[in-house]
């Protein structure tokens, strides 16, 4: 895998409305810039993988918004520190404290078609004027692998009396993730649920039963059986129930439109509605649900994009 680059190479774009760019960034002696400045985090702009928009305004910026891939996300304090906030910058700050730092998730789903993009930031500023910054973006095309796997003939093809458990177990996933937290509950990076090794699987087509079925959109693990499973980021979690296809799951919100799951264990140690830290045991590693052994499986949603989990790991954050 390829790591995010350092700040200021290539593949972390600096806009800017003003010749002045990234060197006025955190200088505590150099007065703030007087424009925003709009930083991308990403390793790649392919299907599957997961972008930071990271914004730095002065106090003439009261809110603003990022539109891409048809989802608009509201960007917001990088701390839950209330003077980070935009609207609510103290007045008699020194200069550099009056830069308020926001930041958005955005994801590239996986089934996403290669191809021109335009993201825009939209910032709503004091007396109501508001100003759109436009970037385009090339989505590039990711080969994934391919594999064939044998299930059990009911995990495959369902008798009819469980498709009514299946589809309504579907919905209450949707519904678990449709609720977007307007702050960000994590601490610093995510990690590993199991240092494990990986298959390194995410966005493999599936043959199951020699029947293309299904993509997968998460990465396994190779967890053994009973061996703890930790939240890879601090949360709420907004799912922890038995299901028929993924088994014992959780899943946790971690804000601002950002889910992980994890599923197929043989116990469920949290409750929904409870805050997770990151590294806590959620459950122990199973193979509930449709599972061909003991393993982990292990997936992000940024809003309704499923992306890798291991590009969410190398995050700036
Ligand atoms: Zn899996």
């Amino acid at each position: 895998m390829r790591p995010f680059p350092p700040a200021g190479k290539p593949a972390v774009l600096a806009v800017t409305l003003v010749a002045l760019i990234a060197a006025a960034l955190g200088a505590q002696t150099a007065p703030a810039p007087s424009g925003p400045v709009i930083r991308l985090a990403y390793r790649s702009l392919q299907p599957g993988e997961p972008i930071i928009v990271f914004l730095e305004a002065d106090r003439s910026v009261k809110s603003a918004a990022v539109t891409f891939l048809g989802r608009t996300a509201e960007l917001r304090p990088t701390r839950s520190s209330p003077t980070t906030r935009l609207s609510r910058t103290a007045p008699g700050n020194p200069p550099g404290a009056d830069v308020a730092s926001v930041f958005a998730f955005l994801g590239i789903d996986v089934q996403t078609k290669p191809g021109p993009y335009v993201l825009t930031v939209r910032l709503r500023k004091a007396g109501g004027v508001v100003e759109n910054i436009r970037k385009d973006l090339l989505v590039v095309a990711r080969t994934f692998p391919s594999t064939k796997l044998q299930f059990k003939p009911e995990y495959v093809t369902p008798p009819a009396s469980l498709q009514a458990r299946i589809k309504r177990e579907a919905e209450l996933i949707g519904l678990a993730m449709s609720v977007v937290t307007p702050e960000w509950l994590g601490e610093g990076p995510f990690v590993v649920p199991n240092d494990a090794p990986s298959w390194s699987n995410f966005g493999q087509r599936r043959l199951n039963n020699n029947v293309l079925q299904s993509l997968h959109t998460g990465l396994d693990i190779r967890v053994p059986f009973g061996e703890p499973i930790k939240a890879s980021n601090s949360g709420r979690v907004v799912m922890a129930s038995d299901l028929y296809m993924g088994g014992k799951t959780v899943i946790i919100d971690h804000g601002l439109g950002v889910f992980s799951t994890y599923g197929h264990m043989s116990e469920l140690l949290v409750k929904r509605g409870e805050s997770v830290k990151k590294g806590q045991t959620v459950g122990l590693c199973g193979t509930t649900g449709r599972s061909t052994g003991p393993h982990l499986h292990w997936s992000f949603k940024i809003f309704d994009a499923r992306v890798d989990p291991e590009a969410m790991l190398r995050l700036p954050l």
